[in-house]
């Protein structure tokens, strides 16, 4: 299996929880590893440019309000199959239909309100990976 990075991002909810800490073990649990990171308030033109494919989306202006409605945690995650190891992690997008035992399924409240963001593709994760680490600061390790 291939080594991968991927974008993760803990919204500003499960960071409002205080669970950045729990949602790590999950990760390190599964054999990923955090390779960059930081904590950042996104203005709203970085979380715009962040979800430009949902643009015309309904739901567009009331994610990019909770988006910046406090400050978020991004790292880049590596280990094999990355990509979709984070995903099954993550659960799916509406918590309450993620399965048991998800990050979404155990610290999200809503769809919108739905704990941490992950890549869901290879191409995605190189554009969302470089929008905000410099490669120089990506450390594989
Ligand atoms: N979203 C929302 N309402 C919806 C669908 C999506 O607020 O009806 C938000 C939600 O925060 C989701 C993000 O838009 O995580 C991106 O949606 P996508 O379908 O890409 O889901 P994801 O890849 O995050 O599971």
């Amino acid at each position: 299996m291939a080594i991968e990075r991927t974008l993760s991002i803990i919204k500003p909810d499960a960071v409002a929880k205080n669970v950045i800490g729990q949602i790590y073990s999950r990760f390190e649990g599964a054999g990923l590893k955090i390779v960059a990171a930081k904590l950042a308030q996104l203005s709203r033109a970085e979380a715009e440019g962040f979800y430009a494919v949902h643009r015309e989306r309904p739901f567009f202006k009331d994610l990019v309000d909770f988006m910046v409605s406090g400050p978020v945690m991004i790292q880049v995650l590596e280990g094999e199959n990355a990509i979709q190891q984070n995903r099954d992690l993550m659960g799916a997008t509406d918590p309450k239909k993620a399965a048991p035992g998800t990050i979404r399924a155990d610290f999200a409240e809503s769809i919108d309100a739905n704990a941490v963001h992950g890549s869901d593709s290879a191409e995605n994760a190189k554009i969302e990976i470089a929008y905000f680490f410099a490669e120089s600061t990506v450390h594989s390790r």
